[in-house]
């Protein structure tokens, strides 16, 4: 297996080379470049065109149609000037088919008029487009007989760059000739990871061929496949990518396996009495996933397990069955949540459901100070067994646990895999780390579940409790602003609670609040029969909490907030949503504010209240939101819409950035990569480093390299 060990030596492979080194890349070009993320010839290699000319033959003129790019060769049949609004050259040329085209050029010098000369023969390449009684094309590239410009002659493809401001696409081809040129120039530069023969099993081309191929392709290449993506050569880069992350995920796996964890064996008396005093029958998914998570704590091996379950689906009470497990086993568990506002909600649910079975649960937020926070990080540092809320302040290094078995995470999505770690490495104690469970309702296609968190395991409660009726949504333009008002004072007469979201508007977050704040003192004054309240994110967590209180407890009829209240909170009575400018949030927000309503027996309405005109990606995520109630549903959709980037949230999440990867459209080159994966974990450890470092960003390389 010399293929690629042999090069493995070879510092300055091509992704660590400057795009400085190549011929006539200046700090210019370079700074240009970097804006966009391109710093090495490796990165410039992964710049992809969108599309490709064909320059390699002439086209017939007769068989021109409107709107091709293509090269045509002809005699020049006359040559006028115009002078009209603009001053104008029009050529006519025309060749053996018959045809006729008329090429225009506004801007001319008089040398270029001496070369338009009627019987000249011209080869131009041009996009065709309807003229007033002929095809024509406007300043066309020309090249005169005899001496043609190499690029007119092409005898590949020509690529066309995604490209940013300062570098044209003369500049851009250029620039991925030079790399090229340098890949080509020495085969150790960017050694092949991928042996010949899993090359030839899975039918792909090496590295090399596959970027010689996707920047520079043989006309007689399958163009659909080469732009849809579908295509070997670029297949052969993409589970390149794919394998590193999995080799990524591998290692994290494999660094979990080192750790122990204890094993919660409880006697179930705790879980058995909370049960008995829920007052409801856990629907069958809940059950599927407790035993899931029951049969997972019992074992010494770590548990790491990603609930996903739609909001209002139960995954509060599911979390708290094995919270008690922990605590039956002689354990701690902490609950930590995104929010102080979901923390507190926490609370009060668990003091509702432990305090009848004599445990007092501890909360600790970043608000606690002073005697009352020693106080409390006494009581984590002592009491054996217990379950604590709390937020990320839970992270900090002040904070010991006497015995910390289980951690639970609620909406995963706004925490990343490096506090993960950090609150795993918190009940690290001689080599033992806790379970860990994450929820989120930011449901993850399976697909992207797949290559994105390939380190967990996986549970779905995909069912919502019974008597749950759907939420009727429906788009309403502001201009119709009172008729919504009025819903609300309709709703609010019979009894029902309504929230009215104001979304970011301003954008900073204290002009936010003040719109929010005018909003609802125009609301107070338009509905004065009712009990209104008001929370904004601005507000401190002992500011908002009576509000919040008194909202939950039915002495306010509606609450006017920020989306302060996009996770978690639950009150079961309110059936009425406003959510106001939905045309500026995503699908997943907009989701998860609209799961605020429909979690009691009523029916409940969510009315979005737009101020169009909408522009059509906006219509569109409304349109979906209107029509599907499934979180999987919307999250494919919003998958399509916006690609896998945002909808995990990477910015924060530190991690999934893919560099061509689109989880969606590659997820059945998956299974190869697993398997290569595997491969290459059995038979060739050596090609791990290299393989991450190549494909991963630098914080992530860190984090992975140091870990294993
Ligand atoms: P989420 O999954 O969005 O976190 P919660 O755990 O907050 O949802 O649950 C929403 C509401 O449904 C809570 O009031 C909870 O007590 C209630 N609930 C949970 N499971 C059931 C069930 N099986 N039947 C009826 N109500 C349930
Ligand atoms: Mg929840």
């Amino acid at each position: 297996m010399s293929y690629a060990t042999q090069s493995l030596t070879n510092r300055t492979a091509l992704e660590e080379l400057s795009v400085k080194t190549l011929p006539g890349v200046g700090e210019q070009v370079a700074t240009r470049l970097a804006r966009i993320g391109i710093a090495t010839v490796f990165d410039l290699l992964l710049h992809l065109p969108i599309r490709y000319q064909d320059r390699t033959r002439a086209h017939c003129i007769a068989d021109l149609r409107v709107g091709q790019e293509v090269v045509v060769e002809g005699t020049i049949m006359s040559v006028a000037f115009s002078h009209g609004k603009r001053r104008s050259l029009k050529v006519t040329l025309c060749d053996d088919s018959g045809g006729l085209l008329i090429l225009r050029f506004f801007h001319f010098s008089s040398a270029q008029i001496h070369q338009f000369t009627r019987g000249n023969q011209l080869r131009c390449y041009g996009e065709a487009r309807q003229g007033p009684y002929d095809l024509e094309m406007i300043h066309p590239e020309c090249d005169f007989y005899p001496q043609f410009d190499p690029i007119t002659t092409a005898t590949t493809l020509t690529p066309v760059y995604p490209s940013t401001a300062g570098i044209t696409q003369l500049i851009w081809r250029h620039l991925t000739k030079q790399a090229l040129a340098v890949l080509i120039s020495a085969d150790d530069l960017l050694p092949e990871f991928i042996p010949p023969e899993q090359l030839t099993k899975l039918s792909l081309p090496t590295l090399v061929e596959a970027f010689c191929l996707l920047h520079y392709p043989p006309a007689t290449i399958d163009i659909d496949a080469l732009i849809k993506r579908h295509h070997p050569a670029f297949q052969r880069i993409v589970l390149e990518e794919l394998l590193a992350k999995q080799l990524a995920l591998q290692q994290l796996r494999t660094c979990r396996n080192h750790f122990s964890a204890t094993a919660l064996i409880g006697n179930g008396h705790l879980r058995k009495q909370l049960r008995a005093g829920l007052g409801f029958t856990l629907t069958a998914a809940q059950e599927r996933v407790i035993n899931e998570l029951t049969c997972d704590l019992v074992q010494t091996q770590p548990m790491m397990r990603l609930l996903q379950g739609d909001v209002g689906s139960g995954k509060t009470i599911v979390a708290v069955l094995a919270a008690l497990q922990a605590i039956e086993a002689g354990y701690q568990a902490a609950l930590m949540a995104p929010t102080e506002l979901l923390a507190e909600q926490h609370l009060s649910h668990l003091r509702r459901w432990l305090n009848p079975l004599g445990l007092q649960p501890i909360s600790l937020s970043s608000r606690h100070k002073g005697a009352e926070r020693r106080h409390i990080l006494t009581r984590i540092r002592n009491e054996n067994t217990a379950i604590i809320v709390g937020t990320h302040a839970l992270f900090q290094e002040a904070v010991q646990f006497a015995a910390l078995g289980l951690v639970i995470i609620d909406e995963q999505h706004r925490f990343g895999v490096q506090q993960r770690l950090l609150l795993r490495a918190k009940g690290e104690a001689h080599g033992r780390i806790p379970h860990q469970l994450i929820m989120t309702a930011t449901p993850i296609p399976r697909s992207l579940a797949m290559v994105a968190y390939a380190d967990l395991e996986l549970s779905v409660i995909d069912e919502l409790p019974t008597g749950r009726q759907p939420i009727t949504t429906v788009a309403v333009p502001d201009q119709r602003r009172a008729e919504v008002i009025e819903r609300v004072r309709a709703a609010c007469a019979q009894g029902r609670q309504a929230y009215w979201v104001c979304t970011l508007i301003e954008e900073s977050d204290v002009l936010q609040c003040q719109a929010a704040e005018v909003t609802a003192a125009n609301l107070i004054g338009q509905l004065p029969e009712l009990r209104i309240g008001f929370i904004h994110g601005r507000m401190k967590a002992i500011e908002r909490e009576p509000v919040m209180s008194a909202f939950i407890a039915g002495e306010l009829d509606l609450l006017v907030a920020t989306t302060v209240i996009e996770v978690g909170v639950d009150v079961a009575n309110a059936s009425l949503i406003i959510i106001e400018n939905p045309e500026r949030l995503g699908l997943a927000q907009l989701h998860q504010l609209r799961g605020r309503v429909g979690r009691g027996h009523a029916a409940s309405f969510c009315l979005l209240l737009y101020r169009p005109p909408l522009t059509a990606a906006a219509a569109e995520r409304l349109n979906i939101l209107r029509q599907e109630c499934s979180g999987f549903q919307i999250a494919d959709a919003d998958l399509r819409l916006r690609g896998a980037g945002e909808v995990l949230g990477t910015r924060q999440a530190g991690m999934t950035i893919w560099r061509l990867v689109d989880p969606l459209r590659d997820a059945p080159l998956v299974p190869a990569a697993r398997l290569l994966a595997d491969w290459i974990i059995e038979r060739h450890q050596e090609l791990i480093n290299p393989l991450m470092r190549r494909w991963l960003n630098q914080e992530e390389v860190h984090h992975f390299l140091t870990v294993a």
